[in-house]
């Protein structure tokens, strides 16, 4: 047996089993070593029955009593009356009917659960429950708790756990000696072992420290070899051209912020070295992001490169491209728009002006990096929102040019610091921390459900003297479940209602790129006053004249989408407006009343980061592209270690293929692209 053993070679896994685990990606013995319990329960101190109190507790006890009736809305509900020698307590179960049969009058148990007040007594509420028989004293009595697999339940898991105790035990180191040395790391085999069962705390908080410093450690080592093979590739020397780019920044009709200087200033140092710039800026919305990819464009093309840039959405590239023609007007330089929609012999053409070197600045949507699109000479390619290139795209790019161009990604995600090293480890990074000057902040006001009529009377007024307005919605079609407004349903209102002498617009997911781009097309040219939108608007078109905007049901939205979504208005001289709605039910939650009192898109991600944890924002990231399962993102410390031996490691000439579990890991992370 290995860790690339077939599921179903294992002792007492048939196929139904090897399906149900094959639906949860466990296809090997190595995918379900991996599987980690999502907890452990203590049984080691169970408390007697006259000492419990309200909350989590563990008790030791038989079963006096046991009955299971159904309820009127068809549930089941078994409650028994269990006891030690110190007295006695109700325990129930909801639709758990098997609980009767195996809790027997014979035997002990361990209980584990809530105690807590529920139907008029206080009582312990669906316990967990392990007999004691089945368990060995002394080594058993910390259980782990896995996620259910298809109704395959812990004790299941656990069983088939067991038999791969053996080889476990087995498993080789996957790091180098110095680090288990330096760090005090459990080893492998070991850590593997506890996790699953383990037989005291101690032991398990070593395990589960190993664990997470392994999934840190491969994580911080991608980022450092990704580092390391960027610093070796040659690129373009792109040389600063002084005058040029002075006369660029004379002829916007805005001045520089602090921040946009300085990003300039960075990346067209990068640019005039041989190795080949991976930067990221990072700035809110509103920012000024894309006249820092246009001055360095402007550099690429004034040496004779040619640069690329793309937008994550149709619209946001044909929103660049008009920016940058303007903005470039007067250069001498050709901007061409490349996404899905240029068809048939124009695309052709634009084909052949790109390869001919006629074009010096393609924008478009990933279109742009396909095979069939040939770059005479690719010195710059710019991502905006939120990507990273992989070795693979790396590789793709390279293709495409006779030497490594050099990278550039933008992001209105702020990341806080501490994240941005784990996450960004092989990218510099500078940040634009500032907004336009004579832009006004945008006030945000909590605004109750039940002081609706005075706000629309506002807004009228507001409309009247010529501004429009955003309202969003969370949902498309009526949900009879819950108060939540659809877009449909708001829109009718507002049509039909207060509003029924304006302009309404309505805009959702369902509609076609076509229709999105026309509606968002006409709300600029002010066709509505009102646009009726769900979320789709959120990385949609610069409308300065939109200076109003209400957020529906605002507690539904999080901390940072919130701020996202803010940041459509306040783009113009003109104040702006962001009234967040909640239902005077109950109070406002801190979200809100955070993000109330700030514009701050830094701030509120620090905010958001110490409110929620790092797994309800980045969860869905750590848990799937970052493989997380023990480490969390906001453990400092752990990523500092990490990182010093990441570095360490690197530095000292150890050699990835020696470590072949942590090279399948660490090519995986290498290999990863998008990290939204
Ligand atoms: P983002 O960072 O969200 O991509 P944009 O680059 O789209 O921001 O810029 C938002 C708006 O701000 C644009 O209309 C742009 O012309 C304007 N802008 C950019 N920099 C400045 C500045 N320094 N002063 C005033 N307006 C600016
Ligand atoms: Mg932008």
């Amino acid at each position: 047996m290995n860790f690339d053993t077939p599921i179903n070679y294992i002792k007492g896994v048939g196929p139904k089993l090897s399906e149900k685990f094959a639906s949860v990606s466990i296809n090997n013995v190595r995918d379900l070593i991996y599987y980690f319990p999502r907890n452990h329960e203590d049984f080691s101190h169970p408390e007697t029955i006259d000492k419990i109190r309200p909350g989590n507790v563990v008790i030791k006890a038989r079963v006096e009593s046991i009955e299971t009736r159904r309820t009127r809305k068809g549930f089941s509900m078994t409650t028994a009356t269990v006891y030690d020698s110190s007295g006695k307590i109700q325990a129930t179960w909801f639709n758990q009917p098997y609980r009767e049969p195996q809790l027997k009058s014979d035997d002990e148990f361990y209980f584990a659960g809530e105690y807590a007040f529920s139907y008029n007594r206080f009582q312990l509420l669906n316990a967990r429950v392990e007999k004691i028989n089945d368990m060995q004293p002394g080594t058993d009595e910390i259980v782990s708790i896995y996620r259910q697999i298809k109704f395959l339940k812990t004790q299941a898991i656990r069983k088939i756990l067991l038999s791969l105790r053996p080889f476990i035990s087995t498993i080789p180191e996957s790091l180098p000696e110095s680090i288990i040395n330096r760090q005090k790391l459990m080893c492998l085999s070991e850590a593997l072992d506890s996790i699953h069962f383990p037989n005291d705390i101690g032991k398990l908080n070593k395990a589960n420290h190993r664990l997470a410093f392994d999934e840190l450690f491969q994580l911080l080592l991608a980022s450092q070899l990704n580092k390391k093979a960027n610093s070796q590739l040659v690129g373009y020397k792109i040389p600063f051209l002084q005058h040029i780019v002075k006369d660029l920044v004379d002829k916007l009709p805005y001045k520089l912020t602090n921040a946009q200087r300085i990003a300039a200033w960075d990346i067209l140092q990068d640019l005039e070295k041989e190795i080949p710039m991976n930067r990221m800026v990072q700035g809110d919305v509103g920012s000024g992001k894309t006249v820092v990819a246009g001055i360095a464009m402007l550099q690429a093309a004034k040496n004779d490169y040619q640069s690329v840039i793309m937008a994550p959405t149709e619209i946001l590239a044909i929103q660049h491209a008009e920016t940058l023609s303007n903005m470039l007007e007067g250069f001498d330089i050709k901007v061409g728009l490349l996404t899905g929609k240029v068809k048939g012999s124009k695309r052709q053409l634009l084909y052949d002006v790109i390869a001919s070197g006629e074009i010096d600045v393609i924008v478009g949507t990933h279109a742009v990096l396909q095979e069939k699109v040939v770059y005479k000479k690719l010195g710059l390619v710019v991502i905006d929102e939120q990507h990273r290139f992989g070795v693979n795209q790396r590789q793709a790019l390279l293709s495409k040019s006779k030497l490594m161009p050099h990278l550039l990604s933008m992001t209105a995600t702020p990341i806080p610091r501490s994240l941005a090293l784990t996450l960004y480890g092989e990218l510099d990074i500078s940040v634009l921390n500032e907004k336009p000057v004579g832009r006004l902040p945008i006030i945000t006001k909590l605004w109750s459900d039940s002081k609706r009529t005075e706000l629309y009377e506002e807004i009228d007024n507001m409309i009247k003297e010529g501004r429009q307005a955003y309202v969003i919605c969370s949902l498309i079609d009526d949900n009879v479940d819950n108060e939540l407004k659809s877009v449909e349903q708001e829109y009718k209102k507002l049509k039909t209602g207060v509003f029924k002498n304006l302009k309404i617009g309505l805009l959702h997911g369902k509609l076609s790129a076509d229709e999105k781009a026309r509606i968002m097309d006409e709300f600029k040219n002010g066709t509505y006053h009102i646009l009726v939108s769900t979320t789709v608007v959120e990385v949609g078109v610069d409308v300065p004249n939109a200076t109003i905007m209400i957020i529906e049901d605002s507690e539904r939205f999080g901390l940072s989408q919130l701020h996202q979504l803010r940041g459509r208005v306040g783009r113009s001289s003109f104040q702006s407006y962001c009234f967040l709605m909640y239902d005077n039910k109950s109070k406002p939650s801190q979200r809100l009343l955070e993000i109330e009192k700030s514009n701050d898109g830094f701030h509120l991600a620090e905010v958001d980061l110490k409110l929620r944890g790092p797994g309800e924002i980045y969860g869905k990231m750590q848990h799937g592209v970052l493989n997380l399962q023990i480490a969390t993102l906001s453990d400092t410390k752990l990523i500092a270690e990490c990182s010093k031996e990441a570095k360490y490691f690197v530095e000292n000439g150890y050699e990835l293929v020696q470590y072949s579990e942590l090279e399948r890991q660490v090519n995986y992370y290498q290999r990863l692209t998008t990290l939204n």
